[in-house]
């Protein structure tokens, strides 16, 4: 194949006026093209990825050969985990660029821009390149260099030493972004604490929560690209989860006919390629939904064969409505009746959305029957209290309709989540630690991570060696400056090491500071629901796998990276040993080869075990006359299934069978405990549920103190229109919605990503503004329950009136003492605190052009960072969920005289007084039998059983 190019007039007569250089002449000559046409043209073929070559782009008009080495790795920069190839330059060994790898079975060659954008973080003159260990007082700003091995050994014997005083709960790792299918939960588990936190309560537990108490399960998995009618709750892509893998096959199930609806107060980029926009008021999408579901019943659009079988339906009769006959006909009169007051005409009271769109809705989603594919993630189960009724209210549509795990329908999320099998399993975790699983919270689907500076403030635990892995809570979380308290406090943090890719708020106030690898950097297993099938992705450090290629292999990751840069895969393994060094602590035996007698196990084997023991895979690798680990290392993903549908129905084996029975409900008894469903003679292992069945009646709600929440309901949110004084100005701000382009807290090293997005105003509706008298641009004071801060205010008819909106990314900060980082996105600040507890920041100068290696870094166009809006937002924590409910109730006025743009003001000991009263709301433990949680709710590090009673 080849390709002429001809000169255009322009062009020639520029040309002829010397003005750009004499080209045509020579590329008249055909040139060869360096990729085939036809299937996947685009992309380099894998039998020459060893050695592809491509023409600089920087030596144009010569046509200097460049050869490269292509390695795949997966994207690090949302939980979606897309597939990425890295092109390495064979001269300099360094990556020059990441494309889609189109081997990947769920982003099939595609990213969004922050996958390509992974060489701005790789390339960033201000990462940080070698461990710090700090040298000054904590949060000082000062830092020294040390040697990996020393920084092994200094925590090493910290641990060691807290571990042999029992005090294993005072050994915490704290997760933001994960990326690893269970590998640090057996880190954890060898070392016998319980010391698992995540961000998750601040994140999705609310939406996690609403589908576990249906069937176990606590994600939803769409299957977008077969159904006929999708719905979205909030700004579901914007929203980050599974941006790509989803937005294709949104579009794909879009063009094969399904229509598309979309809740949202904002007109977000997905909306606005909807059939339906929904602009709820916020907390109001439940009422919707139960509306729906009536619209559902009322038309008879109801699954009935799919709701007869897999419904606790009986137990619900049995327990509400002793008098009637257990019958199907008597269960759906009992729904119409329990759901007559959502009227459509009640939900656009609530809503405000049209009740005609609400029937509209309804009846397409009934009418798609068991092909309505639904999600919800952060937004709305997120923002409000009972914010997991949304999800709960949401999933009631899939049962009605059937559309639980079929074709186009919604799947539970473990479907299509691969469980790797790892070569050793410690044993489960013999301690209980109640800074992560309160009393108060006996239901929290999560660890109530965003307590934890509270619960340390009010005495309750100290912790003695606190890891922060790629978690920045100073920034992220609400409360920031209660978060710095704590950090600052070493009664409380005796020993805390940030492991990050980049600087960040938290890292500022470490002891350590341990560099890990981006995306092409580090070895992690990825494995997630993005649609009806399953996969795995492989996570490695291509530099090391491209030496590795050449003959020269490395000992460990950091021997490949920029400067020092580690993973935490090697780190955790290195620790381990160093922690147990004889043995003694019974740690060292769980990191020992599985290949060779007694010695450590080196990260290539952790790998080889799990891509040995997946089914599938051997053979698919023998074909090509490959290792499985081989063919990882040069497809970086392998699908295990291709569709993963109705896994409801597998049967039960004889041998599970055996001395069972079955009761009037048809479930499957064994030893006292459900383990399945018979339907139509055959016994099917059903739902992970006390009854094995979609739980439309939750005895577990009700056994726990929450009778009015059995069934799927309506809960008025704590910004509920009736909570508004629009006298005084108050509305409600939602802080949660997201840009496309960033990330939480890491895109901040991204030059392309900051370029797209740089700014996060307060959106205002036309109609609001006129009545405030206010224009894009003006400065406001929006005042939260413990401080307030000022932004500029955006005006726009992209929304709903009577809210307002900031996106949560942007308002990053450094102080005059940190070490520069991120230069691309933080603002300089002044942070004082003026009284006890009282704390202001000031912005002391924007982003600006600086000098670096990167000439990119003195082309700054931007000036303006954002303002930090979450440090202004006191914890509120649903009293069932856990989940942190971030929709907050503002105060808005013009900015006062003295007030400037981007300052941020809060009172810690107001935020405090407010913890104590969310915490008033709770119904604590103990539940039934002295249990302090449900025997089956999991929890994401389960200690063993006899701690599930309070003692
Ligand atoms: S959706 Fe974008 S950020 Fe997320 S993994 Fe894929 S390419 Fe990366």
């Amino acid at each position: 194949m080849s390709s002429k190019h001809k000169a255009g007039l322009i062009e020639n007569i520029a040309e002829k006026l010397h003005l750009i250089p004499q080209l045509h002449d020579e590329l008249e000559a055909e040139l060869p093209r360096l990729t085939e046409p036809g299937k996947l043209a685009d992309y380099p073929p894998p039998e020459k990825w060893d050695d592809w070559v491509e023409y600089e782009a920087k030596s144009w008009p010569q046509r200097e050969a460049k050869h490269y080495m292509i390695v795949p790795t997966s994207c690090f920069n949302c939980e979606a985990g897309c597939g990425l190839l890295s092109y390495v330059d064979k001269e300099t060994m360094e990556v020059r660029k990441f494309e889609g790898n189109p081997w990947h079975p769920a982003s099939r060659g595609k990213n969004c821009a922050k996958g390509p954008a992974t060489i701005n973080q790789i390339r960033d003159e201000d990462r940080i390149l070698y461990p710090l260990k700090r040298s000054g007082k904590r949060g000082e700003g000062k830092w020294q260099r040390l040697s990996w091995d020393d920084v092994l050994d200094q925590i090493a014997s910290r641990i060691r030493e807290t571990l042999q005083a029992g005090k294993n709960n005072e050994v915490v790792y704290h997760v933001g972004r994960p990326g690893h299918e269970g590998y640090m939960d057996r880190v954890l588990k060898a070392w016998g604490v319980d010391g698992h936190n995540s961000h998750t309560n601040i994140c999705s537990a609310g939406a996690r929560f609403g589908y576990a108490v249906w069937h176990g399960f606590d994600r939803p998995s769409p299957d977008h690209a077969n159904a006929k009618f999708i719905l979205l709750i909030s700004a579901h892509l914007e929203s980050g989860h599974y941006f790509n893998p989803h937005a294709q096959r949104i579009i794909e199930g879009m063009m094969k006919g399904a229509k598309l609806a979309v809740m949202d107060p904002r007109l977000s980029n997905t909306a606005s390629m909807a059939d339906y926009w929904m602009p709820t008021y916020p907390g109001s999408e439940a009422a919707v939904l139960l509306a729906m579901a009536k619209v559902i019943l009322d038309e008879g659009l109801y699954n009935e064969s799919f709701m007869k079988t897999w419904v606790n339906w009986q137990t619900y009769l049995k327990k509400e409505r002793p008098g009637i006959a257990v019958n199907f006909e008597n269960f759906i009169g009992a729904l119409k009746e329990e759901y007559k007051e959502y009227t459509p005409e009640f939900a656009e009271q609530e809503s405000g959305v049209p009740a005609k769109m609400i029937v509209e809705t309804a009846k397409q989603a009934g009418e798609a029957g068991t092909r309505l594919s639904t999600h919800n993630w952060r937004s709305a189960g997120s923002g409000n209290l009972g914010g997991w009724a949304v999800a709960r209210c949401l999933h009631f549509l899939n049962v009605l309709t059937g559309s639980v795990g079929s074709v186009g329908g919604t799947s539970p999320s473990a479907w299509n989540k691969f469980k790797p099998n790892v070569f050793d399993s410690p044993p489960a975790v013999k301690f209980w630690n109640e800074l992560h699983f309160p009393n108060e919270y006996p239901l929290a689907h999560y660890e109530m991570s965003q307590l934890l500076p509270h619960f340390l403030k009010e005495g309750r635990g100290k912790l003695s060696v606190y890891f922060t892995r790629v978690f920045n809570p100073v920034w992220t979380f609400p409360d920031g400056f209660t978060w710095i308290e704590a950090l600052s406090d070493e009664s409380k943090i005796g020993l805390h090491a940030a492991l990050t890719p980049t600087w960040n708020e938290t890292a500022f106030f470490a002891d350590y500071v341990l560099p890990m690898g981006h995306a092409s950097e580090r070895h992690d297993l990825i494995s997630y629901e993005t649609h009806s099938g399953l996969w795995i992705g492989f996570r490695q450090p291509v530099v090391r796998e491209a030496l590795r290629r050449q003959g020269k292999p490395v000992n460990f990751t950091y021997e490949a990276n920029p400067g020092e840069v580690w993973e935490e895969d090697e780190f955790w393994i290195e620790l381990s040993w160093r922690i147990d060094p004889d043995g003694s602590l019974g740690i060292k035996e769980h990191f020992i080869s599985p290949y060779r007698k007694g010695e450590k196990i080196r990260i290539d084997e952790y790998y080889r075990h799990i891509f040995e023991n997946t089914t599938g895979l051997p053979e698919k690798a023998s074909k090509e006359g490959l290792t499985p680990l081989d063919y990882m290392r040069k497809y970086g993903a392998f699908e295990v299934e291709t569709t993963s549908y109705n896994k409801h129905l597998a049967k039960l084996s004889n041998e599970e069978l055996e001395s069972t029975k079955v009761d009037d409900t048809n479930t499957i008894i064994k030893d006292g405990k459900s383990i399945g469903v018979m339907v139509d003679g055959a016994a099917c292992s059903g739902f992970p549920t006390p009854s094995r069945k979609q739980e439309f009646y939750s005895q577990t709600i009700v056994d726990w103190g929450w009778p009015e929440y059995r069934i799927p309901v309506y809960i008025k949110s704590h910004i509920h229109e009736e909570k508004m004084d629009r006298e005084k100005g108050e509305f409600p701000l939602l802080p949660t919605f997201r840009l496309p382009a960033l990330i939480h807290s890491r895109s901040s090293n991204a030059k392309w990503l900051t370029e797209i997005s740089n700014r996060n105003p307060v959106w205002m509706h036309t109609s609001d503004a006129k009545r405030f008298g206010i224009k894009s641009g003006d400065l406001l004071r929006l005042n939260t329950e413990i401080g307030y801060f000022i932004d500029r205010v955006w005006v726009t008819e992209g929304m709903k009136p009577g809210v307002v909106m900031c996106s949560h990314h942007i308002g990053r900060w450094r102080r005059p003492q940190d070490t520069a980082g991120n230069r691309w996105a933080t603002n300089l600040v002044d942070i004082q605190q003026v009284e006890k507890g009282k704390w202001k920041m000031r912005l002391l100068d924007g982003i600006r052009p600086y000098k670096s290696g990167d000439p990119d870094s003195s082309r700054i166009f931007w000036n303006d960072g954002g303002v930090h809006q979450n440090m202004t937002f006191p914890v509120h924590p649903d009293p069932i969920s856990g989940m942190h409910c971030w929709h907050q109730k503002v105060r808005i006025e013009k900015a006062h005289a003295e007030d400037k743009y981007g300052d941020v003001f809060v009172d810690t000991n107001k935020s405090f007084a407010v913890y104590q009263e969310w915490l008033k709301m709770t119904r604590p433990a103990p539940g039934p039998d002295g249990l302090r949680r449900p025997l089956w709710f999991n929890r994401p590090l389960r200690p063993v059983d006899e701690l599930y009673y309070l003692g």
